[in-house]
């Protein structure tokens, strides 16, 4: 594993990993740019000298950018809030709390957690049923990303139950409740959940100045250098190590969703990882490349894949209708558009 991580790191020198490292089968799938700031700056005092701590979490490559004189407790404790949202979160860590779920049916959880389905059940609603936690079951007969990929049979995919609808949230006791044939998966919304944790976190500490990326999942906090705008590059959906656009930001979380990040191939069909709720088979998306910007990473996260799932028609009128969320989409027909409400600086890289 660590050679991997080295010759990322002399390949890209200036330039850090975004998106998804797939875990299992040893492939980088997203890449992020942080602009190098000036090579001569005008006051050597201003400088920060950011150090980035790598490690693998929620099954991919989680990066913690801050200055160097951050104290090591604050940047341990950051990949323990981590390992806790895996305790909770992750459908294949047999232990957690989904995982108990998925196995007894029932489990109380604290209140954040709860949060966090009664958000994603509303989104569900929202989306048509694109966005759907309850889909556990198939993402975990076709395994996308994990050991054994296949195509589920008919039969197979005939047994599941998805409907959201019949799991039911207590909010007094707060427990959470799902029929004996469905298994919930929140891996379209945990990344960003465990980004805006890290958020809260390092504030609480007092660092002001910082980029967390987990697996693609963007926070960036502050200004770089408490002077400048942090720059951030999307991942070309169809050429690796390449990116397409670039935008300078700050204070902000950008998720970007697509094909390329999980998928197997079989008779030369990409089976890919965001899967329909109506098909069950993954998504058939006239959006390659699905971004979304704005203050919730958790929001951020959640909306790239709703997004992707709904098409680029229906995500404009969603985020169009949304005051503090935009986004930007890269079409099949290699179209980008943005939402009507997009002010973020950038700068498209391709023709
Ligand atoms: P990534 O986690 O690779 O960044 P996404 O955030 O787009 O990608 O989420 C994709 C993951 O979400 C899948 O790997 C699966 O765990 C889960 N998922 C797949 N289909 C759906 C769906 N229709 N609704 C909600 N979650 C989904
Ligand atoms: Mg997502």
């Amino acid at each position: 594993m660590h050679h991997l991580f080295g010759a990322f790191f002399l390949i890209i020198d200036n330039l850090i990993i975004l998106k998804d490292y797939n875990f299992m089968h040893k492939k980088i799938i997203l890449i992020t740019l942080l602009l190098s700031c000036s090579l001569i700056s005008c006051n050597i005092n201003k400088e920060i000298t950011y150090k980035d701590n790598v490690q693998i979490a929620l099954g991919t490559v989680c990066s913690i950018k801050v200055d160097e004189n951050v104290d090591e407790d604050i940047i341990n404790n950051c990949f323990n809030v981590l390992s806790e949202v895996e305790n909770e979160l992750s459908r294949t860590n047999e232990f957690s709390l989904i995982s108990i779920l998925n196995r007894e049916k029932k489990v109380k959880v604290n209140q954040e957690v709860f949060d966090l389905f009664k958000y994603s059940i509303d989104l569900a609603k929202n989306s048509d049923g694109k966005f759907n936690i309850a889909m556990g079951s198939v993402v975990s007969l076709w395994d996308i990303g994990g050991d054994n990929p296949r195509i589920p049979s008919d039969d197979e995919l005939a047994l599941v139950n998805i409907n959201y609808e019949e799991i039911i949230l207590n909010e007094d006791a707060l427990t959470i409740e799902i029929p004996n044939d469905m298994e919930v998966d929140l891996g379209a919304i945990g990344k960003g959940y465990a980004a805006d944790k890290l958020v809260s976190y390092l504030k609480s500490e007092g660092v002001y100045s910082a980029i967390i990326n987990l697996g693609g999942n963007i926070v960036v906090i502050g200004e770089k250098n408490n002077e400048s705008n942090w720059g951030i590059g999307i991942q070309h959906p169809d050429i690796s190590n390449e990116l397409f656009a670039l935008f300078n930001v700050k204070d902000i979380s950008i998720v970007t969703s697509g094909t390329y990040e999980r998928y197997f191939e079989k008779d030369g069909i990409r089976y890919h990882h965001i899967l329909d709720p109506t098909t069950l088979y993954p998504s058939i998306s006239d959006i390659k490349s699905s971004t979304i910007i704005g203050p919730s990473s958790l929001i951020c996260d959640s909306l790239s894949t709703t997004c992707f799932l709904l098409g680029y028609e229906k995500s404009l009128n969603l985020i169009n209708n949304m005051e503090d969320y935009q986004a930007m989409f890269m079409l099949e027909n290699n179209d980008i558009i943005f939402s009507d409400n997009f002010d973020i600086e950038y700068e498209i890289l391709i023709d």
